[in-house]
């Protein structure tokens, strides 16, 4: 339940919905492969040593959410039915994934003791944070609209579901929702006055949620800045730094120079 409401005021998000059989980029309705889409997953699909697969999944709660997984044999990019424009957008966030696992900046978080889904949507965030910000700047380098999911992102922060007072009033979703918002602003420092959403406008859907959620997301910018990073171990430093703001010192972040979770 805890995860199902986390997911409303999400960005990309889990795939919920029911799924339909797995397709390869070829069969993409040919709108949403354009020259752009086309040229960079044929980079991606080069340098992966396992095929990329597609997996949509209709999902009424949330119109843009999308979800990789890497397996030993293939590489799942799940997502949910948008406007051609939308998915062309959302796959190639998700395929930045893609390219980003392959150059060997994927950050591998894990958690240790029980499977807690909370801690689990924590990890998965801190996970995504740099990537996500990595992804905006190939995105915007390579011609397309990151805007476009940031948006999407934006508008679930401005207008988020009910979710009941006990869960608001707990910590760990102050924290939680404070790394969304923080990410989000991140990344919205990418895109100057091409959106239209600002930073008061998200800081006052938080406040009216609960005013500790700005609180922390200042915390974090004080303490991590922008998630800007260049390389593996640059990118991991910046994310083992998050985790620490955010606290939950259960999840760790693999070290790419000795492997070891930290
Ligand atoms: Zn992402």
């Amino acid at each position: 339940m805890l995860t199902s409401l986390l997911v409303l005021i999400s960005c990309v998000a889990p795939i919920t919905g029911a799924e339909v059989k797995k397709f390869d980029f070829s069969d993409l309705p040919p709108a949403v492969k354009t020259v752009r889409l086309t040229d960079f997953f044929t980079e991606i699909q080069r340098e992966s040593a396992v095929p990329i697969r597609f997996l949509r999944a209709d999902l009424s709660l949330a119109n843009l959410a999308g979800q990789t997984s890497f397996f030993p044999t293939e590489t799942i990019v799940r997502y949910s039915v948008t406007s051609d424009v939308e998915l062309e957008n959302l796959l190639a966030h998700e395929l930045g994934h893609v390219f980003l696992h392959v150059k060997g900046l994927s950050m591998d978080v894990r958690t240790s003791g029980l499977n807690d889904e909370f801690l689990n949507a924590i990890r998965d965030d801190i996970s995504s944070a740099v990537e996500d910000y990595l992804i905006v700047k190939i995105m915007l380098k390579r011609g397309f609209r990151p805007q476009l999911v940031w948006e999407n992102l934006a508008n679930n922060l401005l207008n988020p579901q009910y979710i009941p007072p006990n869960i608001v009033a707990g910590d760990g979703f102050q924290r939680f929702a404070g790394l969304r918002l923080f990410c989000v602003l991140n990344q919205r420092g990418l895109f100057g006055n091409e959106v239209t959403i600002t930073r008061e406008q998200l800081e006052k859907a938080a406040i009216a949620l609960q005013p500790n959620i700005v609180q922390h997301e200042r915390n974090y910018q004080a303490d991590v800045g922008t998630l800007d990073c260049n390389d593996a171990q640059s990118c991991f430093v910046k994310t083992k730094k998050l985790r620490d703001a955010v606290g939950f010192p259960s999840v760790t972040v693999r070290n790419p120079k000795t492997g070891i979770f930290e």
